[in-house]
């Protein structure tokens, strides 16, 4: 395959013969292609945006017209692609009657590639992803039926049809799915007629919000940052806020006020929050206020609501989106008003394909869109604050919990001191707080960020660990399901009656809590109490997850037990005490970002205490409790703690000071990985404003089988880094087998 340059005068007539246009395919190029615009085409001409089927090869694929000018910054620029001559030009086939894809996210898609070294196709891939599939035939799909006498119930079928009473009509293969299964058991359940089947039709068209639906009564504090808000998404234009404020104090209610300024312009706004497992109270809330739920974008959406969604958000149908960090590549048609919930969830980095940040590319596609946008957090990420400090962002502050509700009292148990029984991970100090909120008939809550049994299984014969074949991990014991699986590669496993190594019988033995341990060790102690689990493993999906906080919010639950989903946004008002199992878990391991991301994270789950009229009180149980992450947390004094993490930084230009890029080398051989990254070192640019750290051995050295060696790039806020990557990854060529990933603004070291 040859390939054009990026089209230097779009359907402008070459002295020599057709006209010709570029077109980006949704695959991995260096750039766009040249065509010829077909000559029989119906009016009007072929205009970048416009959606096209050309020939690649032997295949036709859909790709985009592309604009001849690129616009984009000078450090950024792509080097030019290689011209193909007039006559070997082949003819775009057809434009697709699709509405086309809107120039601001043309440019975002351009700009995202270059600041991510990434093929500006894969970028576009994310912009189309299922939104322009040609109108498939209406698919069958299955809704609960009146349960027949006498239907054999198991686990598999219980929960689908949970599934299916809660979100069906899905179809087999979706279904199936979303609740782990094969499509036999769906099948199973409809020839017992447990399940009927209907015909589905995408859903009804999106309704409009209206901003005057029901608007709040802001307190003091919370009208005056409303207005400011208001102010901005009234007048448009680019802009970046940060709204800060400790967890109850009405941000969310306040960011709504924006929306509805937005809404009343008459433009498009977009939401997005790190896990879309929020979204059903955020939806919910968004009901309550606008008088219409907002379209949801996610990845969890069936084919056929996420086309219908995708054209909603095109032709402006769609008013308001909240989603996951893909909904950045929704071809909105008047974006006015961008809003980026828990700013500092390290969710919103995509680790796998393209490598982008959400949070920092959505201020990015507000530029494009001249659109303002709202970071949204208790604890903002030292980025944002040095943002801030730099008179770059503007900053709004809330300093009250609403309504009086006053914030948690958070002390440490010093597990030292007050130590668990043998075998056991709760704290007599800690089990004596929930014994007495249950007994009050208020609710408890543990947090573990853990899934599973136990993280390690250890044979006490030989001492062999139980390791995934396919990567340096530990193998995690989920003992419900009766299987060891890798958290890193998803490898699983029956759990052995014998150590695999000595063949000692019931020699193995669990090391370590996660949430299910925990959960025996509950019930166990707690006997009356009603305990449910949260793990991302346990709640299937969304509907899953609004249905375990509705339980909460009615008071079926007593306990609640959860890993990382429990500490979101959530707000339960008769839960008065929370429980960080192991608040030092976090700590370990040499990420840059540890004791932030501790802070940020534990104070999130502290949010979900005393948030009504009963105060809320949180105990985190520590090996070290006089550390300083620890005292910031029982101080609630983060501005210290924040500027001590920034001095600690700052000298050493580590990010937000500096910029960090890192190089990934991955291999079928441990040999060829190490000659692919010895090379990377020894072709590394060097300079004052620049360091270059390693290679050495990932700390996963092997994932899925492929062996991983890691440099990292530091460098001066100054330096652009990606013409400097560029011109490196030029003077290497990867051994055979070897691949080199890039990852500009690294949040994962491993
Ligand atoms: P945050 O997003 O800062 O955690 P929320 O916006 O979720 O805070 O507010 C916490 C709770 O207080 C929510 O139940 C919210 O509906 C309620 N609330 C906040 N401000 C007001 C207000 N002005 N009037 C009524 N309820 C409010
Ligand atoms: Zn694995």
């Amino acid at each position: 395959m040859r390939v054009g340059p990026p089209a230097a005068g779009l359907l402008k007539q070459p002295p020599t013969g057709r006209p010709r246009v570029a077109v980006l395919l949704p695959l991995p190029f260096p750039g766009p292609f040249d065509y010829a615009a077909p000559p029989d085409l119906p009016a009007p001409p072929l205009q970048p945006g416009d959606i096209v089927t050309v020939p690649l090869g032997r295949r036709t694929e859909t790709g985009v017209v592309w604009d001849p000018e690129r616009n984009l910054p000078p450090e950024f620029t792509p080097p030019p692609m290689k011209s193909v001559a007039d006559g070997r030009l082949k003819p775009v086939i057809a434009r697709l009657d699709q509405p086309p894809l809107p120039a601001s996210l043309r440019r975002f898609v351009d700009w995202v590639a270059a600041y991510t070294l990434s093929p500006p196709g894969l970028v576009l891939a994310m912009a189309l992803r299922t939104g322009t599939a040609a109108q498939a035939a209406p698919a069958l799909g299955w809704a609960v039926a009146d349960p027949p006498p006498g239907l054999r119930d198991t686990p598999a079928r219980r929960r689908v049809l949970d599934i299916a009473t809660h979100d069906g009509p899905l179809t087999a293969a979706e279904l199936a799915r979303r609740a782990g299964v094969g499509t036999s058991v769906v099948r199973g359940l409809a020839d017992a007629g447990a399940l009927r089947g209907v015909t589905m039709t995408p859903r009804p068209a999106f309704v409009r919000p209206d901003p005057d639906h029901c608007p709040p009564a802001l307190d003091g504090e919370q009208a005056e940052s409303a207005r400011a808000l208001r102010a901005l998404a009234a007048e448009g234009g680019f802009s970046v806020t940060l709204l800060e404020g400790v967890t109850g104090s009405g941000k969310t209610e306040i960011y709504m006020e924006a929306i509805a300024a937005c809404l009343a312009r008459g433009k498009q706004v977009m939401v997005l929050l790190p896990e879309i497992a929020l979204s059903s109270q955020w939806t919910g809330r968004f009901a309550r206020r606008f008088g219409a739920e907002p379209a949801l974008w996610h990845s969890d959406l069936g084919p056929r609501l996420r086309r219908v969604t995708w054209h909603a958000v095109a032709d402006g149908t769609a008013r308001v989106v909240v989603g996951a960090r893909s909904a950045l590549f929704l071809p909105f048609a008047e974006l006015g008003l961008i809003i980026v919930d828990e700013e500092h969830e390290t969710a919103f980095k995509q680790e796998d394909g393209v490598t982008y940040h959400a949070r920092d590319m959505a201020v990015v596609r507000a530029r494009m869109d001249h659109a303002p946008v709202v970071l949204v957090s208790a604890t903002p990420s030292l980025e944002t604050l040095a943002n801030v400090g730099a008179g770059r962002y503007r900053h709004l502050v809330l300093t009250a919990r609403h309504g009086g509700a006053t914030m948690p009292e958070v002390r440490t148990i010093d597990m030292r001191a007050h130590p668990p029984e043998r075998g056991l991970f709760l704290s007599p100090v800690l089990t004596e707080a929930i014994r007495q909120a249950i007994g009050r008939g208020e609710q408890g809550m543990l947090f573990l960020n853990r899934r599973g049994y136990a993280p390690l299984t250890l044979c006490r014969t030989c001492g062999h660990r139980l390791q995934c074949p396919n990567c340096t991990a530990w193998l995690v014991e989920h003992r419900a399901r009766q299987i060891l699986t890798c958290h890193h590669c998803g490898y699983q496993e029956a759990t052995p009656p014998a150590c695999p190594e000595c063949h000692a019988e019931s020699s193995l033995t669990p090391i370590g809590p996660g949430v299910e341990r925990i959960t025996e060790e509950a019930r166990a102690t707690f006997p009356d109490a009603r305990i449910l689990v949260m793990a991302s493993d346990t709640l299937p999906g969304p509907a899953a997850t609004a249905d375990a906080v509705a339980r909460i919010a009615r008071r079926e639950i007593d306990l609640v037990i959860g890993t990382q989903i429990v500490a979101k946004g959530w707000h339960f008002p008769h839960l008065t005490l929370v429980g960080v199992v192991d608040a030092d878990l976090g700590l370990g391991g040499g990420d840059l970002r540890a004791a932030e991301r501790t802070v940020q994270l534990l104070h999130q789950v502290a949010g979900r205490a005393g948030r009504a009229e009963a105060p809320g009180t949180v105990l985190l149980q520590s090996y070290t409790p006089d550390h300083p992450v620890m005292l910031a947390l029982v101080s609630g004094d983060f501005e210290s703690f924040m500027r001590q993490e920034a001095e600690q930084r700052r000298p050493g230009f580590w990010p937000p000071f500096g910029r960090l890029a890192a190089l990934i080398v991955s291999a079928d051989t441990p040999e060829a990985a190490d000659a692919t990254a010895r090379a990377l070192g020894q072709a590394a640019p060097r300079g004052d404003s620049l360091q270059v750290l390693g290679p050495a051995p990932a700390p996963l050295a092997i994932l899925r089988g492929r062996h991983r060696r890691r440099l990292l790039l530091r460098t001066r806020r100054e330096v652009a880094v990606q013409p400097l990557l560029r011109q490196w990854l030029d003077r290497v060529t990867p051994e055979r087998g070897a691949r080199i990933d890039i990852d500009i603004d690294p949040v994962s070291f491993l």
